[in-house]
């Protein structure tokens, strides 16, 4: 063991690691409502992501008894280990969480719960890597940029309706929470704070036909959200399809639902364009 690790043992807190998005969470009440609102039931499988000094991670615990955790930051890890025996079962994973296989972490005891104060310089990575496994997450409980969260739950026709709404809502029911303010961190962010419940769709209600497909037109329909459907999406199809599926072509993307997105890709790929 190195002295560095020795000196967390006796409580040390060692300083906020900028490049890490380290903010860490001091507000009980805050933490309290975190809890609450995951409501851990037994037999839940908690993962939870970018555990720091333990603040969301030991009430978890006391509340459910165990809980898996996943932190890059190699300084963190002997003392998260060392305060977790007093209040149960942590396994610690060391990584980057992008590398991580959600997949893997529900073989043991079914969909996972994941959990995460995150990184606010990693969201999206986050939010996209999460998807990508949404078939083994039952339900997602994360702190965000208050920002973001307004764009993930935007409605169409709201400013901040755009490629990260229609990306996350085709794939999971997005509920915005609550807000927090930038006081109940250490060092606290320049930006306000929000937290956001995210519940993977069951397989048959997404009802995408090729993802590729629909991301790239989800993404070529927002790159130029000023312009009509039949301008911004010339590169992937022309009008008179777009007509054809049941969408109008002089639509703008931030009109759109999800749902008529949907229609589109699935049509594009029906007809082979
Ligand atoms: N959960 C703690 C809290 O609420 O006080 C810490 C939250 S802090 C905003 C984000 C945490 O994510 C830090 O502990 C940081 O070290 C960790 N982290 C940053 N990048 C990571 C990555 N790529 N993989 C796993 N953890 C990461």
């Amino acid at each position: 063991m190195t002295g560095t690790a020795k000196t967390h043992a006796k409580g040390f807190k060692p300083e906020a690691k900028k490049h890490l998005g380290q903010h860490f969470l001091h507000d009980a009440n805050v933490i309290a409502m975190i809890v609450h609102a995951v409501d851990p039931k037994p037999g839940d499988r908690l993962v939870e992501i970018g555990p720091g000094q333990g603040a969301i991670t030991f009430p978890l615990l006391d509340r459910h008894g165990e809980l898996t955790v996943i932190e890059f930051d190699r300084d963190l890890i002997f003392p998260l280990t060392e305060t977790a025996r007093a209040h149960g079962t942590l396994e610690v994973i060391h990584r980057d969480v992008l590398t991580v296989d959600f997949s893997a972490l529900a073989h043991n005891g079914g969909p996972i719960r994941l959990v995460g104060n995150l990184p606010y310089n990693l969201s999206s990575p986050i939010l996209f890597h999460a998807l990508e496994h949404a078939a083994a997450i039952r339900d997602m409980h994360f702190m965000l940029q208050k920002e973001v969260v307004d764009r993930m739950a935007a409605a169409p026709g709201s400013k901040v309706y755009g490629r990260l709404s229609v990306m996350l809502q085709a794939y999971c029911q997005v509920i915005a929470l609550f807000d927090v303010p930038p006081a109940a961190f250490r060092p606290p962010p320049k930006v306000d704070s929000a937290v956001v419940r995210m519940i993977p769709l069951a397989p048959d209600r997404i009802g995408i036909d090729d993802h590729a497909l629909f991301a790239r037109l989800v993404r070529d329909a927002f790159g130029q959200r000023r312009k009509t459907l039949r301008n911004a999406l010339s590169l992937v199809c022309d009008g008179a399809s777009i007509e054809a599926a049941g969408v109008r072509p002089d639509a703008r993307a931030e009109q759109l639902e999800v749902a008529q997105f949907v229609r589109l890709a699935n049509w594009l790929r029906a007809h082979d364009k």
